[in-house]
């Protein structure tokens, strides 16, 4: 897979404000936060978007969700937050590294928009 923005932060080629690291996942600030609290939960695996993840993947996806809820809950939003993952371009997906948006901090309407 091509490098992207979120493999160059992984690979400390570009700066993030990184708010926890593992062997499987690195989480950091999003550069354009639409709520208080606006996270990005990325896999240190290269997939592309999560429609190309495998069965392979299957622990590595189920590892994510409960790391988001732990990184909202470290946080101090365990009561309250969202969790987007945009798959393809027409869906608002910008950078091509599977991510997860951690929002939190305010009101979130349904549909989502
Ligand atoms: P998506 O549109 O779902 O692909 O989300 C990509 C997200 O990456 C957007 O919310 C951007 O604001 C965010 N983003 C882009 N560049 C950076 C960066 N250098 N550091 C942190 N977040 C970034």
């Amino acid at each position: 897979m091509a490098e992207t923005l979120f493999s160059k932060i992984i690979n400390r080629e570009i700066p993030a404000d990184i708010v926890y690291e593992d062997d499987l996942c690195l989480a950091f600030r999003d550069i354009n936060p639409q709520a208080p609290l606006h996270i990005l939960l990325i896999p240190k695996k290269a997939i592309e978007k999560v429609a190309d993840a495998t069965e392979t993947d299957q622990a590595l996806l189920g590892y994510l969700l409960l790391k988001a809820g732990d990184i909202a809950r470290e946080q101090g939003y365990a009561d309250a937050f969202r969790l987007v993952i945009n798959n393809g371009e027409a869906a608002g997906q910008t950078v091509f590294h599977l991510h997860v948006h951690i929002l939190a901090g305010r009101p979130f309407s349904w549909p989502a928009g």
